[in-house]
C-alpha cells in the first residue's frame, strides 16, 4: 500500500518562508515511507534544477504560484509561472506546460486560498486535505466541493518544516512511475487522500501566523 503514497504539496529552502534543505526533505520522505513527493515551492522551481535524485523516492516537479487571487499549484511543471496573473491565465499556462492545475487549501484564507473563485473553475483539481491548514473546516469545505462536483482530489502536507513532511498525502490506486502516470491517475479520479492535520496546539499557533 505504501508504494503509492505521495505528498503532493511541500516546500524547500527555495521558498522564502521555509528553511528545509532538499537532502533532509528527501531523507524524511523516505523515513515516512512515501513513494514520492512533489516539491512545490512558492513561485520558483530552483529545487528541480538541482537534479536531486534518490532511487527510493520519486520526486515530482511542481510550483505553487501566487496568482492575483490566491495560490494555484502547477503539478508537473519545471518552470515557474509569472506571479500575480489571474487564476485563469495561470491555469492556462500550467496546462500549456503539460502540468496539472490544483487549487491548494482553496477555502483557507490564512494560507491564501482562492476562495469563492473556485466555483467558476471547471478544470481544477482540489486539494481536499492540506496538513498545515489551521482548522478542519477549511479541508472539509474543500472536500465537500470536490465531491459535489466530481472533481479530482489531492492531499499534501504543505510542509514548511522537515517534521511535517508526509503528514497528509495522496493515495494512488495504481503504481506511479513518473509524473505523467501521476497526473493521469489524478485526472481519472483514481486518487484519495489520507493522513493527519497538525495537533490542536500547533493549529492554535499557526492560526496566528501569516502564510506568504
Ligand atoms: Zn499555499
Ligand atoms: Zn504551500
Amino acid at each position: 500500500m505504501n508504494k503509492y503514497i505521495f505528498d503532493l504539496h511541500s516546500h524547500s529552502h527555495y521558498s522564502s518562508d521555509c528553511k528545509s534543505h532538499p537532502k533532509d526533505i528527501i531523507k524524511q520522505a523516505i523515513q515516512q515511507k512515501l513513494s514520492g513527493i512533489a516539491i512545490t515551492d512558492h513561485n520558483t522551481t530552483k529545487f528541480h534544477h538541482q537534479n536531486y535524485k534518490d532511487n527510493r523516492l520519486l520526486i515530482l516537479t511542481g510550483v505553487e504560484v501566487s496568482t492575483k487571487s490566491g495560490h494555484i499549484i502547477g503539478l508537473g511543471i519545471k518552470e515557474a509561472v509569472k506571479k500575480r496573473l489571474s487564476i485563469e491565465e495561470t491555469i492556462e499556462k500550467i496546462i500549456d506546460m503539460n502540468g496539472l492545475p490544483i487549487a491548494p487549501h482553496p477555502f483557507d484564507f490564512t494560507r491564501k486560498g482562492i476562495g469563492k473563485k473556485i466555483y467558476s473553475l471547471e478544470e481544477i483539481t482540489v486539494e481536499t486535505l492540506n496538513g498545515s491548514s489551521p482548522f478542519d473546516y477549511f479541508n472539509e469545505k474543500a472536500e465537500k466541493w470536490a465531491t459535489q462536483n466530481n472533481l479530482p482530489v489531492t492531499g499534501g502536507s504543505d510542509a514548511h518544516r522537515i517534521k511535517d513532511i508526509g503528514m497528509a498525502y495522496t493515495i494512488f490506486e495504481n503504481e506511479v512511475n513518473n509524473i505523467d502516470d501521476a497526473i493521469e491517475q489524478i485526472r481519472k479520479r483514481k486518487t484519495t487522500v489520507g493522513g493527519t492535520h497538525l495537533t490542536l496546539g500547533e493549529k492554535f499557533i499557526r492560526a496566528f501566523q501569516i502564510h506568504f
